[in-house]
């Protein structure tokens, strides 16, 4: 993973659908909103994109080696 993932956890609608599809890079908090682990390295940068893509919310968000939003 050359990409870098956050989520703004203030428009996280708590869908699942990341958590569901990449469970290695997403998780519930206690609160029920999605956050990164630290095993989301793991994913490839065009997962990342993907799961950025899904989220029905657009509360993922991936930044670029250069710290550039993409998504
Ligand atoms: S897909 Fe988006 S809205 Fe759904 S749990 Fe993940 S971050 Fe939250």
């Amino acid at each position: 993973m050359a990409y870098w993932v956050e989520i703004d956890q203030d428009e996280c609608m708590s869908s699942g659908r990341c958590v569901a599809d990449y469970p290695a890079a997403f998780a519930f908090d206690d609160d029920e909103l999605a956050t990164v682990l630290p095993t989301s390295g793991n994913l490839t940068d065009q997962q990342l994109l993907r799961a950025a893509r899904n989220c029905p919310s657009r509360a993922i968000q991936i930044f670029d080696t250069d710290g550039t939003l993409l998504e």
